[in-house]
């Protein structure tokens, strides 16, 4: 066994790619425990860069900008999968301690190589992903299964919050979804008779100990996360617990150390499905922050510290409701206005939570408020409340 390394301690810079809302939590989390922290971001004005104690404005790939990171930072992590794995590597290769290392971060850059790695460790973890059949070139549309029909298109890389996927219902529509996409590599997923979506948070630290957070219950809109409920409302126990191995399985298979969330689909017939995975701290785990011991992010400050990972006990039933840029717009399509938060906060139990963005607009992530409850009914009933407070459906 190579040689261990010692735990980074306080003090200590830590370094984070990107500098979005993902990157803020997790430089609070890290300053809240006594580390400095250095956000690496293309971008002038970032959420994380204008909070951290260092911030450079660069792009991933210059090699001047990872030189200054590595220098001030014996370790570094992502806020986000699509950073180039080159970044990660060029850094390692510096002597960074990268954790999730770039192997992880590639398998879910690529949807393709992301439904092989689950197809793969099926037998292993018991729950495996949607029948798909990969559309790379134009012949590929001719031999499509079409027991796949109805099915999502989704393009094997940058698809997010609903982008980049077309349902199709024939290799007629199937093959101008592909040449609107620019034809590019997609997966196509056979379309699955949902019954709800959840996702499993796992820890895994350096000395390989493994955690897991109560799995969230998420209800999205327009492609966009709106909920996450915890515990999951619908989820039988039984059906938790294989959701939980599977994750734990799937984090141990490709030696990562950090914060992995996996989305799962329930179906109708009460099968399970792996949908996808990110590498980093995720929306539906921002419930962490304020029901659990230990928030998602403290979690991803004490991996890639290599210090032992915090507990992911829940403390009480919650409800998070995320905060789109629409809500600044409401009444009034082209000036936006701050919402009402005084209201927000006249229920206790709501945990605002905003993500210092200047420039609001439809659809952007700009917060997400944790509505607490002593019973689960009562969480949900406060988020609910505090929805139409806000004027959100609830
Ligand atoms: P993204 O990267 O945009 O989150 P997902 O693959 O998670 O992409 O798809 C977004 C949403 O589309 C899912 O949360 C789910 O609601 C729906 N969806 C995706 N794939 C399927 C499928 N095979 N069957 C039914 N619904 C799906
Ligand atoms: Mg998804």
């Amino acid at each position: 066994m190579a040689d261990r390394l010692e735990p980074i301690l306080p003090g200590s810079y830590l370094g984070i790619l990107g500098g979005g809302q993902l990157g803020r939590m997790f430089t609070q989390a890290a300053q809240a425990m006594g580390y400095k922290v250095c956000v690496l971001d293309p971008g002038s004005d970032s959420p994380a860069g204008s909070i951290a104690e260092k911030f450079i404005q660069a792009e991933y790939t210059d090699s001047a900008a990872l030189n200054e990171m590595a220098a001030l930072c014996s370790s570094v992590s992502t806020e986000f999968e699509n950073v180039p794995a080159q970044a990660l590597d060029e850094l390692e290769s510096l002597g960074v301690f990268v954790a999730p290392r770039s192997s992880c971060v590639s398998l879910a850059q690529n949807r393709i190589a992301e439904k092989n790695f689950l197809a793969t460790w099926k037998s292993e973890t018991n729950i495996g992903p949607a029948p798909s059949f990969v559309i790379e070139h134009e012949a590929d549309i001719a031999h499509t299964p079409t027991d796949l029909f109805p099915g999502i298109l989704k393009t094997a890389r940058m698809g997010y919050d609903g982008k980049g996927q077309a349902t199709v219902y024939s290799s007629e529509e199937l093959n101008a979804a592909w040449n609107e996409f620019g034809r590019v590599p997609c997966v196509l997923e056979k379309r699955m008779d949902l019954d709800f979506e959840v996702s499993a948070l796992v820890v895994r630290g350096y000395d390989d100990a493994v955690v897991a957070y109560p799995v969230a219950q998420n209800i999205h809109r327009n492609g966009i996360l709106h909920t996450s409920t915890v515990p999951a409302p619908s989820l039988k126990p039984a059906q938790e617990k294989k959701i939980i191995d599977a994750a734990k399985a799937l984090i141990r298979k490709i030696d990562y150390v950090g914060v992995l969330c996996v989305e799962f689909f329930v179906l109708k017939n009460g099968d399970i499905i792996a949908n996808e995975i990110a590498p980093r701290p995720h929306n539906s785990g921002h419930y962490t922050m304020d029901a659990c011991v230990s928030s998602q992010f403290e979690q991803q400050v004490r991996a890639m510290a290599r210090l032992p990972l915090g507990d992911t006990r829940q403390l009480a039933p919650v409800s998070m409701l995320n905060l789109l840029g629409d809500l600044w717009f409401e009444g009034s399509e082209d000036k936006a206005r701050e919402p009402a938060w005084n209201k927000v906060l006249a229920h206790p139990d709501a945990k605002l939570h905003l993500y210092g963005k200047s420039a609001p607009r439809i659809g952007r992530k700009m917060g997400h408020i944790n509505c607490l409850g002593e019973a689960l009914n009562e969480a949900r009933q406060n988020c609910a409340a505090v929805a139409t407070e806000l004027g959100i459906e609830p």
